[in-house]
């Protein structure tokens, strides 16, 4: 009895029992034989040889069988082993699943980027084998874009940045290292990151990191800001003292002359009395003037229109227009360069700045050949302008001190000394900055200012 297997089944018990009771009606019927015609001993060797036989046949059948059995046992005993085998290799494979879905999910939704690195070249560059979603979203990438790049073609900044060292380091050695926060750059990408890199033990490079640009530029900002309200502190202390440091001294010249008038109007003194009378006028009118001066640069910290594109060419000669007084005086030479860009500034008040540099450059040249020029610097990364005279020039030892409000180097010169304060100030709210070169040996001297050229970012104001 073979299956498709080619197994032997086993026979059935039935089949035992059928041949025994065959074996027991041969008997029977002998025995029957035998009493009724009494046989002969030939007939009966006969029949017990047959008897044998069918007995032997029986036992080889049974061992046979019994063979057949332990195999079927035998047989069973692997199957049920199989089985086994193969439920606790179900049970590990579940393990995992669920370990490798437990680990892909901190993986994903953990805020740190995670990057996975194969080493190549010999660890000089590393394959993106693995990034996360937070990777994802801190470096604006999709994973499609990094898998299968090394670091140094996604992130091209990389070596600048000092990270590529530390993974060859980390590669070679096996060591963790931390990467302090640091500022990465490249073309596309500009942010704070803070890295924790290690070696699996397959060999492979892991970069946790975390970006801290946020947290950076709120500090940044709060720094700013606290050096803009102790600059504004400052800006007032100074202007509490100048205005009554300032204004006390036409107020002591008042006070001096009225007295003086009064005397001459007792003494009947009239040539004394008109000359006192023009004193306190002109000092009335210095205060004014200051007052007037202290009102504006106030009022420059706080009011700026919406900066608007408008060309430097054009403000500059609108400048000249209304320096053409002083201009008049001294008729210089004045050279304006060909390559002026445009600028996103408040018009009016860059035209004022102007004019007041180009007034100072025309009060102080005193050469026969006065010469002006204004122009712009080449290559330079912020946008640098400039006004250059061939003055008498100014001290180095001055060149902080004359942008402060009401300083100036000789009070026998005209103007009271607020002009390069309110130069400063309209530089400064348009987020540039402004200083002079000058050896002040008679060659002149430069004043420089820097000035937006792009489109200021919506939002951002100085
Ligand atoms: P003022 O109204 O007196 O001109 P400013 O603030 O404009 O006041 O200038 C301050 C001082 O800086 C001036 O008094 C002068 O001594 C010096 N200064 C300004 N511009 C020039 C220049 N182009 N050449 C030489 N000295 C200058």
């Amino acid at each position: 009895m073979k299956n498709t297997n080619g197994y032997k089944k086993p026979v059935s018990w039935r089949v035992y029992f059928l041949m025994l009771v065959f074996i027991f009606m041969w008997i029977f019927f002998y025995f029957y034989y035998l009493y009724n015609y009494h046989s002969s001993v030939i007939e009966f060797v006969f029949f017990m040889s047959y008897l044998l036989i069918n007995i032997y046949i029986i036992i080889l059948f049974r061992k046979n069988n019994r063979a057949r059995l332990n195999d079927i046992d035998a047989l069973e005993n692997i199957t049920r082993f199989l089985a086994d085998e193969i439920n606790e290799k179900n049970r590990i494979q579940d393990e995992l699943t669920k370990s490798e879905l437990r680990y892909r999910s901190i993986f994903e939704n953990t805020d740190n980027a995670i990057a996975v690195y194969e080493a190549v070249n010999n660890g000089e560059d590393f394959i993106f084998r693995q990034f996360n979603k937070s990777g994802e979203k801190i470096e604006k990438l999709s994973r499609d874009e990094v898998i299968g790049r090394s670091v140094t073609e996604v992130f091209p900044g990389v070596e600048k940045f000092g990270l590529l060292e530390v993974f060859k380091r980390v590669w070679e050695t096996g060591e963790t290292e931390q990467f302090p926060l640091k500022l990465y750059k490249d073309n596309r990408l500009r942010g704070w990151r803070n890295n924790y890199i290690y070696k699996l033990p397959c060999g492979d490079i892991v970069a946790v990191y975390s970006d801290e640009t946020g947290r950076m530029l709120a500090q940044e900002e709060r720094e700013n800001l606290i050096k803009e309200l102790e600059d504004k502190n400052r800006e007032l202390e100074n202007f509490s003292y100048m205005v009554s440091h300032d204004l006390k001294s036409p107020l002591i010249t008042i006070k001096g002359f009225t007295d003086l008038l009064e005397k001459d109007i007792l003494n009947n003194d009239t040539g004394s009395i008109k000359s006192d009378v023009e004193k306190i006028k002109n000092a009335a009118d210095k205060m004014e003037v200051q007052l007037n001066e202290m009102l504006e640069l106030s009022r420059i910290g706080r009011l700026i229109n919406p900066p608007a594109k408008i060309s430097f060419k054009k403000l500059v000669e609108e400048a000249i227009d209304s320096a053409a007084g002083q201009l008049a005086r001294i008729n210089p030479d004045i050279i304006i360069s060909e390559n002026l860009p445009d600028v996103y500034v408040d018009g009016m008040r860059i035209r004022e700045m102007l004019m007041n540099l180009i007034d100072n450059a025309a009060k102080f040249i005193d050469k026969e050949n006065p010469v002006i020029e204004i122009g712009t610097l080449e290559n330079t990364e912020e946008a640098v302008f400039y006004v250059r005279d061939n003055g008498p020039g100014i001290h180095p030892s001055y060149h902080e001190k004359i942008f402060g409000l009401f300083d100036k180097l000789d009070p026998g010169t005209a103007g009271s000394g607020a002009g390069l304060a309110i130069v400063k100030r309209i530089v400064e709210v348009h987020g540039g900055r402004v200083w002079v070169e000058s050896d002040g040996t008679g060659n002149g001297s430069v004043f420089y200012f820097t000035l937006p050229v792009h489109e200021p970012e919506a939002g951002k104001q100085h």
